[in-house]
């Protein structure tokens, strides 16, 4: 299971996960996850997010200066640092460019539950419409913090998506589910029937009772980066 990685090289598989299931944008998108003494390990820029390994992860701290490592940090900095300021129950922060989910936020709709895929996200979705832009500025990130309020993701609109979780597992599992419920959405057009939130939430709860659920979905991720190479 993957108590046996360092947390540097969770993200490093993280990365090496979000793209093989599809989320690769040039050298965009980056995942971080915070330690016990508030370092945040995270992918660094000028790398594309398959390429990246446990070696390459950069660590910093609240003010956003590099104390471990030698590559330089993404712009969008602020996205992981105002909200691991804002949330003490997040442990990993995800931000990519989803093609669906993007797709899905032009649309000023909501995430619709249609299968499994939506469930761990009923109820758990903000809507950050302020600006297609980069989030690079202090007021920024504290802006899309605030937007997230105290919700697992959050849409940008036109521009990607934010996914804020307890464990580097969870926060991947989330990422791949977002992207294939909003693909399921846009595929099954606006006539598709809702779960409905409140029974979509008694299925989240009742999945997530399952102990070692991310745990061991995020271990079949890994084994399946071995099998197809990556
Ligand atoms: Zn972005």
């Amino acid at each position: 299971m993957s108590e046996q990685y360092s947390l540097a090289a969770k993200v490093a598989l993280a990365c090496r996960i979000v793209v093989m299931e599809g989320q690769d944008d040039f050298s965009l998108g980056h995942i971080s996850a915070l330690d016990e003494d508030g370092l945040i390990w995270m992918k660094p820029s000028g790398l594309g997010l398959e390429e990246v390994r446990e070696e390459d992860i950069i660590a910093l701290n609240f003010k956003g200066e590099v104390v471990k490592g030698t590559r330089k940090p993404h712009n969008e900095l602020t996205i992981h640092t105002e909200i691991y300021k804002a949330r003490p129950d997040v442990k990993c922060v995800i931000h990519t460019h989803p093609f669906h989910a993007i797709a899905l936020s032009t649309l000023e709709r909501p995430l619709a539950i249609l299968n499994h895929d939506g469930v761990p996200l009923a109820g758990e979705m903000a809507y950050f419409k302020e600006t297609p832009d980069l989030i690079t500025t202090e007021e920024e990130g504290k802006s899309l913090a605030q937007c997230l309020g105290s919700k697992r993701a959050a849409l940008l609109k036109n521009h990607g998506a934010v996914i804020a979780a307890p464990s580097v597992e969870a926060a991947t599992c989330w990422a791949l589910h977002l992207e294939k419920a909003a693909r399921m959405q846009l595929v099954a057009g606006p006539e598709a029937q809702e779960i409905g939130l409140e029974k979509a939430v008694e299925m989240r709860k009742s999945f997530e009772k399952m102990s070692g659920r991310y745990p061991g979905f995020f271990a079949y991720e890994v084994r399946k980066l071995a099998q197809k190479g990556y």
